[in-house]
């Protein structure tokens, strides 16, 4: 019977460590607090940032979700970054994405000083990982929650190999430094690899980054229950049902293990936001 992977029972397990953690903070005269910049109203940021808040709130942080203009200019947008992110009274800050074409080409990866980065998306931290982790890194939130899914249920990456398909930087990159790390051999595929059937095939775990609506399907994995799979995607199909890069239904009977959309990475990434909050909280101590 095919395992499937969702988030549900990880963020119960982990809401209850994040509670707890919260209350040493506070009782050292600590509230974690986190802004969250949204620029303009894109539908699917309005919701997310606000998931992260009520999420960040129920464990007992603080979430003031910061509301710019939709046609604010490059300069002014810098401006407001800087006077948020120079207050001493929060432990994180990040740029909900994506941004208004006017401020696309911003790195704002960079902008968020380091130790409140809690998307890990500053070089420094970028370059943490690239050296090898520390349990005080801030690490990108996305990898990390696939990081703690799999441990969750005992997936073992060491020795295995891993098919990471997508090159982001927030996704890809990041993940298959962080399975190098876990001594797995990994594949990093993209739009222009050729034969990724066959290098999915191969794989022991896929964990698919893409953004295209079920487009791994029963073709690329091996028929003998073995593989596991890790769906990133999140898209809307033409019936305006959210759904991921693979195929759920038709994969199902092939493999071991697969996460379902919604119900798995999306709400583990929320989880890894929340994590890395109160790591920026700890490490200001
Ligand atoms: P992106 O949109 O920046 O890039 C997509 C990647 O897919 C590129 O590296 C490209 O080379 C690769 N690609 C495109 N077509 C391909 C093909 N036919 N075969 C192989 N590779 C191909 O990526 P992103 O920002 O990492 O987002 C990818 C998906 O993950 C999107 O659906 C996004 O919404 C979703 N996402 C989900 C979460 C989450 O929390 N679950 C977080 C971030 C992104």
């Amino acid at each position: 019977l095919t395992q499937i992977l969702k988030a549900a029972p990880v963020i119960s397990q982990s809401l209850e460590q994040l509670k707890s953690e919260c209350e040493k903070l506070k009782a050292q005269g600590i509230t974690p607090s986190m802004k969250v910049i949204l620029v303009g109203s894109n539908p699917p940021s309005v919701v997310y940032t606000r998931n992260k808040k009520i999420f960040t709130e129920s464990f007992g942080g603080e979430c003031e979700i910061i509301h710019l203009p939709e046609t604010i200019s490059k300069a002014d947008f810098r401006q407001q970054l800087k006077l948020i992110t120079q207050r001493d009274d929060i432990h994180g800050c990040f740029v909900q994405l994506p941004l208004p074409s006017q401020l696309q080409h911003i790195d704002v990866g960079s902008l968020i000083p380091p130790e409140i980065d809690v998307d890990g998306f500053h070089p420094n931290n970028l370059m943490k990982i690239l050296k090898g982790t520390s349990q005080k890194a801030l690490i990108p939130c996305t990898p990390k929650g696939i990081l703690t899914l799999m441990e969750h249920y005992d997936i073992d990456p060491s020795g295995k190999n891993i098919v990471v398909i997508g090159r982001s930087m927030i996704v890809g990159k990041p993940m298959a430094l962080l399975l190098t790390e876990k001594n797995a051999t990994v594949t990093l595929c993209h739009s222009r690899t050729l034969n990724l059937e066959e290098h999915c095939q191969r794989a022991d775990i896929i964990i698919s980054a893409v953004g295209k609506t079920r487009f791994l399907n029963s073709k690329y994995v091996r028929h003998d229950q073995s593989q596991v799979l890790i769906d990133v995607g999140i898209n809307v199909d033409d019936k305006g049902k959210l759904c991921g890069d693979m195929d759920f239904e038709d994969l199902l009977p092939h493999v071991k293990s697969i996460t379902p959309v919604p119900g798995g990475v999306g709400k583990m990434t929320i989880l890894s936001l929340a994590q890395n909050l109160l790591q920026a909280a700890r490490n200001k101590l």
